[in-house]
């Protein structure tokens, strides 16, 4: 479910024509949706209502300021897993009090960053980060507040590359070893243990999975409350999926409805940390037709977005919706839809069937809300896209588009 639609054959944004965009800020240009966005994150909060819940928004799927800002307006916390992540939600306005910070590899600066500015609690990953975490605290004079991240070695059944509850995964702590942990957690003066966090990957289109985590992991917090453990919260993660094609994920209300059972007994507070299923339909790519080129096997329609403003289909042979800005009546042909980038593997979708399109003529790739702007980069010196938020018939500018000078800004040549 989402607000771009085709009114009169041409594709709209909620109440504005994307032509007017792409005419106005050019193209690449990401076009996110708040309506969605928001229905969105209601969904997910609606569906826990009765619990004590707490839904963080993990930033990495889109961290535009305007995206955070929309989610903090809706009372969302924020999942981080960077200090440049938590000055981000700073600048969105974040209460730092509903802001939780995962990762396996916080460095002492983010550490003591996060600690002065307060944030609800670490999710730590390791026995070394909590040694770190502890003596960072005691040297600012802090308790740092912290739960555990439980590795529960349950396949997620999604791509490899984003499953992070598997033990041979580099996430969380096996949970024979978050037992012996959890006692000498107990001897740090400076460690508040007071949550349980897990979170076994994205694009999860079943429950399966995250029951069998859940079960595991609640048995835990059950042990060490019979330690004399005061736990607080259960962080059940993220990575519930969406549509980017035939898929038929799970919905928010079926998710809460299997997941509660196992929960709502535990009388803790919960937390959540979805990302794709927020923003990931929220979004578009716009981009442009820059040649259609007859190959000798196959027709390429060389677009002017590439690997490098979405890499999803390079890094995971990620599917994507493509259709046309503009409805037209043409013959349809076989194309790849491939980037002006110098790989192979730059395409953003193969063996796609569309009417005739010729230079200039404007696509969208769907679904691009999450994880689109938020993993490009400048390969082949390109500058990044812009991107813009529509809300009903009014639209701005939430990224200017980089340019060539951008690209040079930090550099210096040599001597
Ligand atoms: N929480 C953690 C710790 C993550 O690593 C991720 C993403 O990998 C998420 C939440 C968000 O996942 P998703 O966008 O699939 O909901």
């Amino acid at each position: 479910m989402d607000y771009f639609n085709y009114k009169d054959n041409r594709l709209f944004a909620e109440d504005v024509d994307i032509n007017t965009l792409a005419g106005k800020y050019g193209t690449p240009l990401y076009v996110y949706s708040k309506r969605t966005l928001v229905e969105h994150f209601r969904k997910i909060k609606d569906a826990f209502e009765g619990l004590d819940t707490l839904i963080c928004y993990s930033i990495k799927a889109n961290s535009n300021l305007a995206v955070l800002s929309a989610m903090r307006e809706e009372g969302a916390g924020f999942d981080i897993v960077s200090g440049g992540e938590l000055y981000r939600s700073l600048n969105a306005g974040a209460d730092p009090a509903k802001i939780v910070y995962a990762g396996v590899g916080k460095t002492k600066e983010e550490i003591r960053y996060a600690l002065k500015t307060g944030i609800l609690m670490f999710n730590v990953e390791s026995a070394e980060e909590l040694k770190t975490i502890n003596n960072v605290a005691k040297s600012m004079k802090k308790k740092a507040d912290v739960a555990l991240r439980i590795n529960p070695d349950v396949d997620a059944h999604t791509h490899d590359y984003i499953t992070t509850g598997k033990k041979e995964n580099k996430f969380g702590i096996d949970i024979v070893l978050a037992r012996t942990l959890f006692n000498s957690a107990r001897k740090y003066m400076h460690i508040n243990l007071i949550g349980v966090d897990m979170h076994i990957g994205s694009q999860i289109t079943t429950v399966g999975p995250y029951l069998e985590a859940i079960k595991k992991v609640a048995a835990f917090i059950q042990e060490l409350r019979a330690d004399g453990a005061a736990i607080e919260y259960f962080n059940i993660g993220g990575g519930m999926g969406i549509i980017y094609n035939e898929e038929k994920p799970t919905t928010a209300d079926s998710f809460a409805g299997a997941v509660k059972p196992l929960i709502a007994g535990l009388r803790l507070k919960i937390i959540l940390e979805p990302g794709r299923f927020i923003v990931g339909n929220a979004g578009i790519l716009v981009t442009k037709v820059i040649y259609n080129k007859k190959g000798r096997n196959k027709n390429f329609l060389i677009v002017d977005a590439g690997m490098n403003d979405l890499i999803r289909p390079s890094l995971y042979g990620a599917y994507h919706k493509i259709i046309p800005v503009n409805v037209v009546k043409a013959k349809v042909e076989l194309y790849d839809i491939v980037g002006p980038i110098c790989e192979s593997s730059d395409f953003l979708g193969k063996d796609r069937h569309l009417p005739r399109l010729d230079e200039g003529d404007l696509l969208a790739v769907r679904s691009a809300g999450a994880y689109g702007f938020a993993m490009s980069s400048n390969y082949n010196s390109r500058p990044r896209a812009a991107e813009v938020m529509v809300s009903g018939s009014k639209y701005s500018l939430v990224r200017e588009r980089e340019t060539w000078s951008d690209l040079i800004l930090k550099e210096k040549k040599t001597k």
